[in-house]
């Protein structure tokens, strides 16, 4: 019998690894929980950096602004479905651009309901409606990887959507959210390798972000989408031969035996 622990260690790659040798029965993987993220590889001097809720267009099209400085970085967004319509009504085309210039959209509830207290049929009803929205404003059906749950809680319900949508449950490793100077001066400098990184678009954290692209250049760091992050640890995982590669709260795994 698997257990959960057990089970998460076997994620992703390790999984299909563990499938492949017929070390894990199918009815156990339909079973567990859907894959969870907390950080990636330590072996990259990159971040993710991901915003959440994303409800003020000026503080979006400021954070555009921003990127277009840095082309070389990527990032990801989890909006609410309520701020990818209000948006695209202020600022037509705003999510296609970010999307049309390589950062990432992910899901993170219709308008910040909390998925504690949503049955799993109305939670995958939320994401659809979700979906729609996305669908919309880019014009096309995105491949969505990433679900970020509100209020960072490991629901059943949204782990459930994320199992039925193939999308990975990704918390954080750390925040940047606070006083923007404050942040800036002390919180950013300990940025480790393969941090996710939680912002909101709000003007605190977009202030801190227009303080802290200029020293993550400066000093060699990346920022790249989570479907960098979440790809390059998997590969690493499956080239490790079921060995652990890192000690991380996730997506580790002792040798399987
Ligand atoms: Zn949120």
């Amino acid at each position: 019998m698997l257990t959960r622990r057990d089970f998460l260690k076997l994620t992703g790659a390790g999984l299909l690894a563990a499938s492949a040798s017929g070390l894990m029965p199918v009815s156990a993987q339909e079973a567990e929980s859907a894959p969870l993220i907390y950080h990636g590889s330590s072996r990259h001097r990159y971040v993710n950096l991901s915003y959440d809720d994303c409800y003020l267009v000026k503080k979006l099209q400021d954070l555009e602004k921003l990127l277009d400085q840095y082309p070389e970085f990527k990032i990801t967004l989890f909006p609410v479905g309520l701020a990818l319509l209000n948006n695209e009504g202020k600022d037509p085309g705003i999510w296609k651009r970010f999307y049309d210039k390589g950062h990432e959209i992910g899901y993170h509830s219709w308008d910040h309901t909390n998925f504690g207290v949503l049955s799993p049929e109305a939670a995958l009803e939320d994401y659809a409606k979700w979906l729609e929205a996305l669908t919309q404003v880019l014009g096309a059906t995105p491949t969505v990887r990433f679900g970020r749950p509100t209020y960072g809680s490991l629901a059943y319900s949204f782990d459930v959507v994320c199992r039925e949508n193939g999308l990975v449950n990704t918390m954080w490793s750390t925040g940047w959210g606070g006083v923007t100077a404050d942040v800036v001066k002390y919180t950013v400098p300990k940025a480790r390798n393969g941090d996710i990184i939680l912002l909101h678009i709000r003007t605190d954290d977009v202030n801190t972000s227009l303080g802290a692209y200029p020293w993550m250049r400066e000093n060699g760091w990346r920022a790249v989408t989570l479907s960098q992050l979440y790809d390059d640890l998997l590969t690493e995982q499956h080239e490790s031969a079921g060995c652990d590669v890192y000690n991380g709260p996730s997506l580790t795994r002792t040798c399987i035996e």
